[in-house]
């Protein structure tokens, strides 16, 4: 398995997202992740409890929403899953594990 550090900042189109683990978005069970671009305040925020593979899909599924703001798409919500699903089971296949850690970023 080769384990791939995800930066706390990453670069998406022409934009950078802060990526941020969160204890509490996950407390009422409608959010995994949540995506902000509003002005500069660019974020991709993950619930902190969920297992690498969830957070892998959650965060796949957040840059699906970001891509369909940047390209103009209107995707459904279980299209983004789907797509997001599939990556995440590509990378695994492919053996690519992504590290959310924050000490390792
Ligand atoms: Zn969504």
């Amino acid at each position: 398995m080769d384990i791939i550090k995800v930066p706390s900042r990453i670069r998406i189109g022409n934009g950078y997202y802060d990526l941020v683990l969160d204890d509490h978005i996950g407390e009422d069970w409608s959010h995994m992740g949540i995506v902000s671009h509003t002005g500069r305040d660019r974020r991709i925020v993950l619930d902190s409890h969920l297992s690498n593979l969830e957070k892998t899909e959650t965060l796949l599924h957040e840059i699906l929403h970001i891509v369909e703001i940047t390209f103009g798409l209107k995707i459904k919500e279980n299209g983004l899953d789907c797509v997001a699903y599939t990556l995440t089971q590509f990378l695994e296949y492919l053996g690519i594990e992504l590290d959310f850690n924050k000490e390792n970023r």
